[in-house]
């Protein structure tokens, strides 16, 4: 198979994995979803795809403090995370804040704000 060809399918694969998922995830999560669609894809490999995946705005970075970077696709539209600050997952919020916009003194203007709500999720609680 040529490089092309095999870059291309891991590309797809790991588009694959972010796009059915409940939450961002972690490259060695990624990799090991992965590797039922393509046998044997390396950690390496997988995060050279995502940094290709990121340079063509089709995926993103999740930070949390203190947490590795996390991945989803960037075609989920505005939403938020929830961090299991027991088992460490990370789960995708459906809702938004009403009046967050009341917050800031007159005035000011907010044009994007980022929430993550950290807590125990339903397994660990
Ligand atoms: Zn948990
Ligand atoms: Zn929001």
């Amino acid at each position: 198979m040529s490089i092309e060809r095999r870059t291309t399918k891991q590309k797809e694969a790991i588009k694959a994995v972010l796009s059915h998922q409940d939450g961002p995830l972690l490259p060695d999560e990624i990799q090991a979803l992965a590797l039922k669609i393509v046998p044997s894809i390396g950690i390496a490999t997988v995060y050279r795809t995502l940094k290709i995946l990121q340079d063509d705005n089709l995926v993103c970075s999740v930070e949390i403090p203190g947490q590795a970077p996390r991945y989803e696709s960037s075609d989920r539209g505005h939403h938020h995370h929830f961090h299991c600050q027991k088992c460490h997952s990370v789960f995708d919020l459906e809702k938004c804040v009403e009046g967050l916009k009341n917050l800031v003194p007159s005035g000011f203007r907010v044009i994007d704000h980022e929430i993550t709500l950290h807590g125990l999720c339903k397994a660990c609680d």
